[in-house]
């Protein structure tokens, strides 16, 4: 599933090559993919232009000329970029003509990704956005008080708390056991027993490890593979998610499922 560092490298590629152009016709062949009335999307999007693309957690957002698309990759979400008919297969399920005869292809093999437009005024006002949490790489000086408040107030393990994207939004899976590893946290204490301290040091932790993941092109593991030709290298830098080994004291480490997520860490070094 893309992180953070693999959806902000997506946005990267996405930005050098699409900004500026029109959309001049979509074909929706899934109509599960769009969260909006089918016509109120096509409407909406048609005929705009894209004039920049931003981020915030794992959404990624096209900033058209009036208004933005919402976009979110979920499990296995997938854009190329391709001169008009040089790829089609029947896990594409949105396409957007571009006005250089170029298109946008939406591939995604599961259908859980998402589509969404959201007016101008809308855009962080209103869900999804509206719900996220502290993004570690935009957001600088956050309120980490507010932060705290709201992860006491989880009756969960932390692991489960930072996946609800709630409380810091961006990790997923593979991040929170390396936040929680940097940290030094045991992933199956229960939230509202973190302390203060111990909540900064997560915060910390999110904002070097998905920096670094970010600098190599996020993680391309058997689960996610990028599009748009990136290959990511952040597997080589991985401390436990999916290691047998810990790098620190050298026992073996533990997996284990919470709430149905396979989770890795140290019991002698997280606590
Ligand atoms: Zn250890």
């Amino acid at each position: 599933m893309p992180e953070l560092p693999e959806v902000e490298t997506v946005r990267r590629v996405l930005k050098k090559d699409i900004i500026n152009l029109k959309i001049n016709d979509i074909i929706i062949r899934y109509n599960g993919i769009i969260e909006d009335d089918i016509n109120y999307f096509l409407d909406n999007v048609k005929n705009k232009t894209i004039v920049d693309m931003l981020r915030r957690g794992k959404y990624l957002i096209f900033k058209l000329n009036e208004g933005y698309m919402l976009s979110h990759l979920r499990m296995e979400g997938k854009y190329f970029y391709l001169p008009n008919d040089t790829l089609d297969n029947k896990h594409i399920h949105v396409i957007f003509i571009l006005s250089n005869g170029y298109s946008l292809l939406y591939q995604d093999v599961r259908k859980f990704g998402k589509m969404s437009y959201k007016k101008d005024n809308e855009l962080y006002d209103t869900h999804p956005l509206l719900d996220l949490g502290y993004d570690p790489i935009l957001d600088l000086n956050p309120n980490y008080e507010d932060l705290y408040k709201n992860l006491l107030r989880k009756k969960s393990p932390i692991k489960t708390a930072l996946l609800d994207q709630s409380v810091i939004t961006g990790l997923g899976n593979i991040y929170v056991d390396e936040v929680l590893f940097e940290s030094k946290i045991n992933p199956e204490r229960q939230a509202n027993n973190i302390s203060y301290d111990e909540f900064l040091s997560i915060c910390n932790s999110s904002v070097s490890i998905l920096t670094k993941a970010i600098e190599n092109k996020g993680t391309t593991i058997r689960s996610y593979t990028s599009s748009l030709g990136v290959e990511g290298n952040y597997q080589n830098f991985l401390n436990v998610h999916t290691k047998n080994i810990c790098p620190h004291c050298k026992n073996a480490l533990v997996r284990v499922k919470i709430n149905g997520r396979t989770t890795y860490y140290c019991k002698t070094c997280q606590r």
